[in-house]
């Protein structure tokens, strides 16, 4: 999900292509440009762009209103399957929650009103299977592309804009982790429908979109939950610490050897004054080795763009970091020494046994008033 391309920056927000993007573009261009020549190959390109220009213009939907609000965006990243625009925070408050997620819609909708009073008529939808070909009206392709996307994202189903809305909304009623929950088992439940009218009507992207919606809505769930049990948590109290640790010049044998002999899939590259130059992953040790050989130095196999976060901070902005790409933060002290890390799985186990321990919690709540019904 990190490998993309920053294209531009409006306002603070990094417009980036995801390598997928680039791809699906290629790809089009490609295979029209053989099959039909290179003047379809180019009016597709086009309306292909202005569809994704029209997605951009629904993320600064989102991205305005956040702003609103106070939260910035650092950056919006453009799939094949639409835009993802990533918000410094997600709000607690279902207010800004529901304004946030309502503004991507409603600007599609501005938008189609807009295209439909310059072609001046209603859009015809029976032109839909000829899109793309030439012959239709390009305003009329966007009008209903707008329609289609503006209706498409309030399903209520995470990670889509309906999803937000629909927690938004149970979150005036119900408290946040609960909302949550009801919302993802929504939206899964919706996915498994979409998925399986797919699979019967024989329509692949119906399937495929279902799936994503799934997994989705699952590591959302995930993250939040995540984020609920990391409140008021530090740093400190979660990071994984005792890991060997080597320096840049030491030989990859080093590495090698230190993978062998433990269970880390992180190893620490210290510089010498002891602030984090990187790590070294498990996963991509092998891959450094059959590149450089053993008898290149730790250097060749260090990953360094390793986020740092000081050992007071909250364990919730580890969690945004991770959530964020980074295979693991480091932990450093106020002079900027290193001291440990902490990883999305660490964080999974912390959350596992605050599960485990709130559980035995409530038995023992439920014995205790079991006895003095007795
Ligand atoms: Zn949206």
């Amino acid at each position: 999900m990190t490998r993309s391309v920053p294209v531009a920056t409006i306002r603070g927000t990094a417009i980036r292509l995801h390598w997928t993007f680039i791809l699906f573009l290629g790809a089009l261009l490609t295979v029209v440009s053989i099959t039909k020549g290179p003047i379809p190959a180019i009016s597709l390109s086009a309306l292909v762009v202005l569809m994704f220009v029209c997605v951009l213009l629904h993320e600064f939907g989102h991205i305005t209103m956040a702003r609103a609000f106070g939260i910035s965006t650092p950056e919006v990243i453009l799939l094949p399957i639409g835009g993802l625009a990533k918000l410094k925070r997600i709000p607690n408050d279902p207010e800004q929650e529901l304004a946030i997620a309502i503004a991507g819609p409603v600007v599609n909708f501005a938008l189609f009103t807009i295209l439909v009073l310059v072609l001046g008529r209603w859009p015809d939808w029976g032109t839909i299977p000829e899109f793309g070909q030439g012959q239709i009206n390009l305003v009329e392709q966007l009008a209903i592309f707008n329609l289609i996307v503006g209706l498409f994202n309030l399903l209520p189903a995470f990670p889509m804009d309906g999803g937000r809305i629909l927690r938004a909304l149970l979150g005036f009623i119900l408290p946040h982790s609960k909302a949550t929950r009801i919302a993802t088992r929504v939206g899964q439940a919706m996915a498994v429908a979409m998925a399986t009218a797919g699979l019967m009507g024989g329509n692949i992207i119906l399937t495929g979109i279902g799936l994503f919606i799934f997994f989705a809505a699952g590591s959302e769930a995930q993250l939040d939950a995540v984020r609920n049990a990391m409140g008021g948590v530090s740093v400190g109290q979660v990071m994984v610490t005792g890991q060997p640790v080597l320096a840049m010049s030491d030989p990859m044998m080093d590495a090698a050897d230190a993978i062998l002999h433990t269970d880390y899939e992180e190893l620490p590259v210290l510089n010498p004054d002891g602030s984090l130059a990187g790590f070294v992953l498990r996963a991509e040790l092998l891959e450094a080795v059959s590149r450089h050989g053993l008898e290149a130095t730790v250097r060749e196999a260090t990953r360094e763009d390793i986020p740092l976060v000081s050992i007071h901070a909250q364990a919730a902005k580890a969690a945004d970091l991770l959530e964020r790409g980074a295979p693991a933060v480091g932990v450093v002290d106020r002079v900027g020494s290193f001291l440990g890390l902490v990883t999305w799985r660490n964080l999974l186990d912390v959350l596992a046994i605050r599960g485990a321990v709130a559980r035995h919690e409530r038995a023992d709540a439920r014995r205790h008033l079991g006895n003095k019904c007795d």
